[in-house]
């Protein structure tokens, strides 16, 4: 039988023409489809998300191409092979990057289920201008030779693209080392494709097991949650797999307030834990969706903390060659001395509580 997810997979919305059922197309867009070289499409599901008449949707923004890509006053050269340490002396295959000693990133495909204009990878998975040789049984083997790392991030490029078998497969070979305590897979089907979580699909990575499945997805604004993500999320959560949420902060699409809030609120309510937002990185082509760096703790501060929900917090997060550098809100401690701290909260209200010596 085949499978919807299947059908979306083939029916991939990626030239004008198929573009124009969902929306009216307009000129700019049409001439950054027909100047820039590089790839692009979206599920024909999550097209049917887009605002018909506005291109500043940010569905629309996030998946059609844009002239501002040729702009790059920003952005790094060869940002991933900075990002990933791909130019240590570490001999990896390409498959694995490194930032920590305990925790690598596994890439396993190229392909995606959209091509977020946005993506850090853009590079890899978008412009392909970087080519690089991901072969499973290499990775799973320097994996396997690895004693120290005890966790693993499936990544690509889109893993949850591959096959029920092949997937199957991969999480079989890592579970069975004895060093690997956990699995994390990064995929934003959850949210651009929820009809990829199948029967299949959970029969091969979820159930009771020593070693946990983790799936962090990409969502970045409400608009991306509709009832099929609600019940795609239930589905991996009653098999066991935990549902986090890796926002990108993108100008223009979520860096206000009152959106930051409504996505954050709207996660939890589909049982998805907000787990980081990130700074949209330095790759080329991104400028425009560029904030200052400081936005991402500000909208915390003024959107969240406080505001609602204490699950509802994600971290705010720098994403570096040497790690992650978390950037929160730093507004609370106003004053301290040897007697006691002076405090304030959310709502400019201040408070002491005695400074405790060690
Ligand atoms: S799905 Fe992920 S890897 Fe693919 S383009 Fe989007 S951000 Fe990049």
């Amino acid at each position: 039988m085949i499978e919807e997810w299947t059908e979306q997979v083939k029916n991939q919305v990626n030239t004008i023409e198929k573009l124009a059922k969902y929306i009216n197309v307009s000129d700019d867009e049409k001439e950054a489809i027909n100047t820039l070289k590089t790839k692009w499409g979206t599920s024909p599901y999550f097209a049917s998300l887009m605002d018909k008449d506005d291109p500043d949707c940010p569905i629309r923004k996030q998946v059609i191409p844009s002239l501002k890509e040729q702009v790059n006053e920003y952005g790094m050269k060869n940002y991933l092979v900075w990002k990933e340490n791909r130019a240590t002396e570490e001999i990896r295959p390409d498959s694995i990057a490194r930032q920590y000693h305990d925790r690598v990133a596994f890439t396993v495909v190229q392909v995606c289920g959209i091509y977020c204009r946005h993506c850090f990878r853009k590079e890899l998975v978008v412009d392909q201008n970087l080519q690089l040789n991901f072969d499973v049984e290499e990775g799973l083997a320097w994996i396997a030779e690895h004693s120290e790392i005890r966790d693993v991030l499936i990544t690509g490029g889109d893993p949850l693209l591959l096959s029920d078998e092949k997937l199957g497969y991969l999480i079989a070979k890592l579970r069975e080392m004895p060093h690997i305590e956990m699995i994390r897979i990064g995929s934003r089907l959850p949210i651009v494709l929820p009809h990829r979580i199948t029967d299949g699909l959970k029969k091969a990575i979820g159930g009771y097991h020593r070693i946990p499945v983790w799936i962090n997805t990409q969502c970045n604004h409400p608009k991306e949650i509709t009832e099929e993500t609600a019940k795609a999320v239930y589905e991996l959560m009653s098999c066991g797999i935990n549902v986090g949420n890796q926002a990108v902060l993108l100008k223009g699409i979520n860096d206000d307030v009152d959106t930051f809030r409504e996505l954050h609120q709207k996660l939890l309510r589909i049982r998805i834990r907000p787990y980081y937002v990130f700074y949209c990185e330095p790759a080329p082509g991104m400028d425009h969706f560029r904030t200052p760096v400081e936005k991402g703790a500000e909208l915390i501060r003024d959107a969240l903390r406080g505001h609602t929900t204490g699950l509802a917090q994600p971290m705010y997060v720098l994403a570096t060659n040497i790690g992650k550098i978390p950037l929160m809100p730093d507004y609370y401690i106003v004053d301290k001395n040897k007697k006691e701290y002076t405090l304030r909260n959310y709502k400019g209200e201040f408070t002491k509580i005695p400074n405790m010596p060690e």
